[in-house]
């Protein structure tokens, strides 16, 4: 588990944007593995999203075909206008988001090998969401790993004014609980 600083710090330099991030940590590009960090502030969260491209649009090249080109598309925007994470009654909305596509070409910074494709990339976003109720809230749903079945294992961490706590949802879990 990251500790409270490192993620602050991450959230923080995912937010002004710095590129630097997956290429400073080859060992979180893991297919079938993402992450996602949430920082919480009253009915405010900053959250960050991170997954192997793979596992969100089933392949990691540039879009060959119109329709990779469509998967690319369709999957950029509801990441844009989606809340990646929800109280239980739907609340949140997106003040915020951005969504970057980071390729890298460096087979040998990666701790796994496999088939015939040589490049890897991976997806970042990250959303600025407010949601009402949000600092009663016990439980929060996420809909990542019911849109992309791709995710077999959603890590989540989370920290807020109420202390930290972190979390792996199982394939077709939506709903975690903040143990407060
Ligand atoms: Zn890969």
């Amino acid at each position: 588990m990251l500790s409270r600083k490192r993620v602050v710090i991450t959230i923080a330099s995912a937010l002004i944007g710095s590129p630097l991030m997956a290429a400073d940590n080859p060992a979180s590009h893991l297919h079938g593995q993402a992450n996602l960090q949430l920082a919480f502030n009253d009915n405010r969260v900053d959250l960050l999203f991170e997954s192997p491209a793979g596992n969100l649009l089933g392949f990691e090249h540039e879009p060959r075909t119109t329709e990779q080109q469509q998967t690319l598309d369709s999957v950029t925007s509801w990441l844009k206008a989606t809340p990646l994470i929800n109280t239980s009654e739907s609340t949140c909305t997106v003040e915020a988001a951005n969504v970057q596509h980071l390729g890298h070409d460096d087979g040998q910074a990666h701790a796994h090998t496999h088939g015939e494709e040589e490049h890897h990339a991976d997806i970042e976003v990250t959303q600025v969401l407010v949601c009402s109720g949000l600092k009663q809230a016990v439980s929060l749903v996420t809909p990542i790993s019911t849109r992309f079945s791709g995710v077999e294992h959603l890590t989540i961490e989370w920290v807020g004014p109420d202390g930290q706590g972190a979390t792996r949802l199982e394939p077709g879990n939506q709903a975690f609980k903040l143990g407060r």
